[in-house]
């Protein structure tokens, strides 16, 4: 047999969380027009957040085109049957990468000025898509507002080259979770692309959740009526990207559940230390049961005594410090607990993932991200 531990990944609940999105972002359009939504990029970096390519390909085939950085996993993508759009949100990182992007038709993202120069001395069977990015004040990846205008010159060039098919317009905010948090940078994003004509790319799942009436008027906005596109991720997963507000709260449905199983039950005295540095010492006597699960599984090394876990379907909680292969749980309260009793990390039927996030001082992203290669996906 092998060891227990697996992340069970819950294919339709991913379909229900994109459901959830569209929803949010339905809007009725007069004079008819059956679409009527901003399109949906599905971001699918980091291998899907942990769930894999394959099955979010599957789980996400009613979105409009999948969003992810590593050409490899686009790749997987097309082998796994992938026909509609891909959005690389990074763009190229050689000129090598171009000739995959014809050869897939992949959409890069324009960040950088070497990209466009790559561009101009590439030679392409076929012209492609870009995404040209604005920095809109977050200061990471793009264009300022004062340079936008003559790269986006530079790329009105490269279609009449033939190498460029269609310019859109992107941007990404750094504080979209807060309520007041994109008004400055849209203003900024709506001023510079004002005039020129071309799709608009503009939210992660905060903007889409918090700010849904500013995303529903992206496009609207718009001097050609282009159609707008939004770029959910975590949500899709079943996590809140809002810190008021739950992932049940917001309609959401866990997709990733990590689930092992109890190694061993032994009853610690009051005053003996349990695990590395006898981290914890309980004043009286507690039953413990140890979890095949540790941080080479993922499991978050700094989660403190406290953080939640469900044995048995019931809560309790972690003591002692979580070691590679292993973390303890007090079990006292639980006198049915024995060995090769399941154990729920994060996920349905146990904690939320959020919850597990935020006792241990991070975020879901990189709990879903984090879970190591040794740690089977099974789907469920
Ligand atoms: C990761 C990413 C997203 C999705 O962000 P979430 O917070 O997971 O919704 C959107 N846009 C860009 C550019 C990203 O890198």
């Amino acid at each position: 047999m092998s060891r227990p531990i697996r992340a069970l990944i819950d294919r339709a609940a991913m379909s229900h969380n994109l459901g959830r999105v569209m929803e949010v972002l339905h809007r009725p359009r007069t004079g008819g027009g059956s679409d009527a939504r901003p399109l949906v990029w599905a971001v699918i970096k980091a291998d899907a957040y942990g769930h894999g390519i394959e099955n979010a390909v599957a789980a996400f085939s009613q979105a409009d085109g999948l969003a992810m950085l590593d050409f490899a996993e686009a790749v997987r993508c097309r082998h796994a049957g992938w026909d509609k759009p891909i959005l690389m949100l990074e763009g190229v990182f050689g000129p090598q990468d171009l000739e995959a992007c014809v050869q897939w038709r992949l959409w890069p993202v324009v960040h950088e000025v070497g990209q466009i120069v790559m561009l101009e001395r590439a030679k392409l069977r076929q012209p492609l898509k870009v995404f040209l990015k604005l920095d809109s004040g977050m200061h990471r990846l793009g264009f300022d507002p004062g340079t936008y205008g003559s790269m986006y010159r530079r790329l009105v060039d490269l279609k009449a080259a033939g190498k460029v098919s269609d310019i859109a317009h992107m941007t990404h905010f750094a504080c979209a979770d807060e309520s007041d948090g994109i008004d400055e940078p849209l203003a900024v994003f709506r001023n510079v692309v004002k005039g020129l004509p071309g799709e608009h790319c503009v939210a992660n799942s905060a903007a889409v959740l918090r700010h849904t009436e500013a995303m529903l008027r992206v496009d609207a906005d718009s001097d050609f009526g282009q159609a707008s596109w939004v770029r959910p991720g975590i949500c899709l997963y079943g996590a809140s990207p809002l810190a008021d507000m739950s992932a049940d709260r917001l309609g959401l449905r866990a997709s990733m559940t990590l689930v092992s199983r109890v190694l061993s039950v032994r009853v610690v005295r009051a005053g003996q230390g349990i695990g590395y540095s006898y981290l914890y010492r309980p004043s009286q006597d507690v039953r413990v049961a140890v979890v095949a699960c540790g941080y080479a599984d993922g499991y978050p090394r700094h989660a403190p005594c406290g953080t939640p876990v469900a044995v048995n379907g019931q809560l309790a909680t972690l003591v002692g410090r979580v070691s590679m292969d292993m973390l303890t749980v007090d079990v006292s309260g639980l006198p049915s607990v024995n060995v090769g009793d399941q154990v729920i990390l994060w996920g349905q039927g146990g904690p939320g993932i959020d919850e597990v996030a935020q006792a241990s001082g991070t975020i879901s992203y990189e709990l879903m991200t984090a879970v190591t290669a040794r740690v089977r996906r099974q789907l469920i």
